[in-house]
């Protein structure tokens, strides 16, 4: 992003020199991006880590950088910081307007104090376009023009997009088309099938027009067209008084003579009267061959994702008038590399995505820029990883490992490890020698054993002489964890102490203590391990479990601290294997793919809400032989109040009139930690029978005795997180059950549900729930950091993400700190200040 201080000062605009420009460009890119991202979080005043939005943006603009800056600029400044003393008290539509006059204001005050786009090439000839659209003979504004400055663009439609977030030329040609509407087939008459789209081209026999008797605001222009196929009626309705004009129906009419040849595209359907179209787009043609004028007829029409207040015809004007600035768009990848993979260019490719000439450039067009998406994503995961291998870790190598303490915990198990654990035992171990950090990702299904595999590195980091840390994400499952690390590790004699929110402070300052002398070996918590002031003596080895909860941010927190440990994460919410490495590309992935032997697998069914009664009676039947079971309710309404008062109602119905008979517990978030631990307790204990319990449940609870699970609205959870729930049972030898009921008549939802009724491989579950409900919905565009177009690209086809892997490898191993690839270098730093501010913001 900085450029060489160099000979770029000729570019700098006088009042700055490169220093100052630096020091504003620290002040305003946080200004910018929290922003952004307030936009994005739909203008709630978002809360950071330290302070809201609204009081971040007082102090920031309030305390502009002391560089010389135009007279206007310190006064305005000043009433904008003002303006936001108001934020937390205003209604959402005026939040709305402060936001974007600040962005507004804030972006043009960069233009006027910073070089013009260093990256743009030279003014070149103006580009001969095909078919001269109307934008590229007027001068072709600059992708960081702000669109108010772009003609046909006034003050009220640039606000109006500025609010949805499209502030620059650049912002527009990004918006990319959600999906497109294929007028590009064309059919002979007797060959149009019903429910899709397609163009014809026929001649007209007869037309005419009338405004229907019943509604006079109704007029109907109707044509009789002929091929050599067949004929066909197409109709086209006009709302409104003014059509009904009979002079004006005329003029419609006269429009298509007899004879005249026409271009129709539309919905086909079926009709009373046969085959017609839906209210289709026609075109006279001059002849059969000539050429369409058209923008829409014969092509692949884009669709945009929902642009309030914006019809979509706008829109696409709109695009197509900014769309002749792409050829100023920087190219990242020098020519051989892309016509190594043969790979359209990157201004290309813009222009295709939002004007297809055909699918097979559209194909072309997307796979170019997913390609770049992912690429981007790798390098800087890439790179990040090679700067992780640098700093040094202790090497926890012993030469007589499996004798010492790590020996005596495998002998003193009462299983064998499956040979799937021993394999990534033996991973870890190789990690644990090296003087590197480790950072690995174990995945492993519900039950694979997971734990028994971590808690054998930790004694590994132990017997070297270093301390080892374990932190879960709930308080319950840290005390799950604590719990089990009590029972194996007295034999072994090594101290084991937990810390949570809820540890007296008199116990707290002990421990602390303890791990600060390094009296205490294993210090299990939860992941607010990372905010206390908590210093061990000799950190190794740091085990984080589930992953999916465990951020980005909070690994930083931790070589914040200063520590530079070994780190093992595990999710029991796997991902395939290729999708692990692009999103976790920082991490080496290990899986557990073999569940221990001995496990009755879990039968599954789906019932409808009528026949819950079905679910009571195995309630009754399992309790009776003597074990346990689990109703879970999900998250009803997004509110914590009422799912409690679901979660109450229900468990007085059980308690009350279903099972008087038997002890039911209630477990929900809104429980103090010590009440919870005492519900688990209980119910662990046999003391209860049935839990009824909200998701929180979901991860990790460990009852051996339970044996059913029954789970209300099972439509309302998604798949993984319904097998997780499901690995709440069948821990035990018994046979297990889980009921799914499912109350939803959404096809989709009986299909997914029906998934899990058949697997029970968490692997498979989860590609299953990528396919039908797309990486979009699964990962969600803010946990995988990457853009839905990327992300629905690897429904269909993983492979443009191994090109992509490939590819960043290769350029890093020519280049490693991308000298050569200028625009490469400044995206992955936007890329990075972006995460940043995110992160200080959150
Ligand atoms: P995960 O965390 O992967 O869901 P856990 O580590 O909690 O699984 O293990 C589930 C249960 O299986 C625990 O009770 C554990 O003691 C047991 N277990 C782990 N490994 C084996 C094995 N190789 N053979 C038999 N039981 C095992
Ligand atoms: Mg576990």
């Amino acid at each position: 992003m900085a450029q060489p201080a160099g000979d770029s000062s000729t570019q700098l605009n006088p009042g700055l020199d490169y220093q100052a420009l630096e020091r504003f460009l620290v002040w305003i890119r946080p200004l910018q991006q929290a922003l952004s991202l307030e936009v994005e979080r739909g203008f709630s005043n978002l809360q950071g880590r330290k302070e809201r939005f609204h009081s971040f943006m007082q102090r920031e603009l309030g305390t502009p950088p002391q560089i010389p800056l135009p007279g206007d600029v310190p006064p305005r400044l000043q009433a904008l910081a003002e303006g936001f003393a108001e934020y937390p008290s205003m209604e959402d539509a005026a939040r709305r307007r402060q936001v974007t006059v600040v962005r507004q204001w804030l972006h043009a005050l960069r233009q006027r104090l910073e070089p013009s786009a260093p990256m743009a090439p030279p003014r070149l000839k103006v580009a001969q376009r095909s078919s001269g659209s109307a934008a590229s003979k007027s001068a072709t504004p600059s992708l960081d023009s702000p669109l108010g400055q772009v003609k046909g663009i006034g003050p009220k439609l640039a606000e109006r997009l500025a609010s949805l977030g499209m502030l620059l030329v650049r912002d527009l040609i990004l918006h990319y088309p959600r999906d497109y509407v294929d007028y590009s087939a064309l059919r002979r008459i007797d060959a149009l099938v019903p429910g899709e789209t397609a163009t014809i081209v026929a001649t007209v026999r007869r037309c005419h027009g009338f405004t229907s008797p019943r509604n006079p605001n109704l007029s109907i222009i109707e044509l009789q067209l002929q091929d050599p196929t067949g004929r066909i009626k197409v109709t086209r309705f006009l709302a409104g008084k003014r059509f009904s004009n009979p002079s004006y129906l005329h003029g419609q009419t006269r429009q298509y003579p007899s004879g005249a040849t026409v271009a129709v595209s539309g919905l086909v359907k079926s009709g009373p009267y046969g085959i017609s179209f839906q209210d289709p787009l026609i075109e006279v043609m001059e002849s059969a061959q000539a050429p369409l004028r058209s923008s829409r007829i014969g092509r692949l029409l884009p669709v945009y994702p929902l642009t309030e207040g914006l019809t979509a015809d706008r829109f696409r004007s709109l695009i197509e008038r900014v769309l002749p600035s792409v050829r100023h768009w920087p190219e990242p990848l020098p020519r051989v590399r892309r016509e190594s993979r043969t790979l359209l260019s990157r201004d290309k490719a813009l222009v295709a995505i939002h004007r297809p000439e055909s699918s097979d450039q559209l194909q072309q067009a997307r796979h170019r820029l997913v390609f770049d998406e992912f690429l981007l994503l790798q390098l800087g995961l890439m790179q990040r990883r090679a700067a992780l291998k640098q700093r040094s870790a202790p090497s926890l190598g012993c030469a007589s490992d499996r004798d010492g303490l790590l020996g005596q915990f495998l002998t003193l198990l009462p299983f064998q490890f499956t040979a799937a654990q021993e394999r990534v035992l033996a991973e870890i171990e190789t990690d644990l020698n090296r003087q590197e950090p480790m950072a690995r990702l174990v995945q492993g299904d519900v039950g694979s054993g997971k734990t028994v595999v971590a808690v054998a590195a930790l004694l590994k980091a132990i017997q070297a002489g270093w301390q080892g840390a374990m932190m879960a994400p709930t308080e319950v499952l840290a005390e799950q964890h604590y719990r089990s690390l009590c029972g194996w590790m007295p034999p072994l004699h090594v101290t084991v102490e937990l810390l949570t929110g809820s540890t007296p402070q008199k116990q707290r300052r002990r421990i602390l203590a303890d791990v600060a002398s390094g009296a205490c070996k294993i210090l299990v918590g939860t992941h607010a391990l990372l905010e206390d002031p908590v210093a061990f003596a000799r950190l190794g080895l740091v085990v984080v479990d589930e992953q999916h909860r465990f951020g980005v941010r909070q690994r930083n927190r931790l070589l914040g601290k200063g520590l530079q440990p070994h780190l093992l994460t595990m999710t029991a919410t796997p991902i395939p294997r290729t999708l692990a490495l692009s999103l976790h590309g920082d991490l080496d992935v290990s899986q557990i793919d073999e569940l221990p032997p001995g496990r009755t697998p879990i039968s599954t069914a789906m019932i409808t809400g009528s026949n819950r009664d079905e679910a009571y009676d195995l309630i009754r039947q399992e309790v009776d032989k003597g074990q346990r079971a689990y109703v879970v309710l999900p998250l009803v309404e997004e509110s914590e109040k009422m799912d409690l008062r679901s979660a109450v109602d229900v468990h007085r119905q059980l308690a009350d009139e279903v099972f008087p008979d038997l002890q039911v517990g209630l477990l929900h978030g809104r429980l103090a930690s010590a009440d919870k631990q005492a519900v688990i307790r209980a119910f662990a204990a046999g003391e209860t029978n049935v839990l009824v319990s909200t998701t929180v449940v979901e991860v990790g609870v460990d009852v051996p005795e339970a044996s059913v699970m029954v789970i209300d609205h099972a439509d309302r959870f998604g798949l993984a997180q319904l097998h997780q729930l499901r690995g709440r049972v069948g821990r035990g030898a018994a046979a297990s059950h889980c009921l799914l009921i499912n109350d939803s008549r959404n096809p989709l939802a009986r299909q997914r549900l029906e998934v899990l009724v058949r697997s029970t491989d968490g692997f498979e579950i989860a590609e299953m729930d990528l396919r039908l409900r797309g990486p979009g919905q699964v990962l969600g565009t803010r946990q995988s950091g990457l853009p839905d177009l990327a992300l629905a690209s690897l429904a269909d086809d993983g492979s443009v993400l191994e090109e992509a892997r490939e590819e960043a490898a290769d350029i890093l191993r020519e280049d490693p700190e991308l000298r050569d690839y200028p625009v490469l270098r400044a995206l992955l730093d936007e890329q990075r200040s972006r995460v940043t501010a995110a992160a200080q913001l959150n």
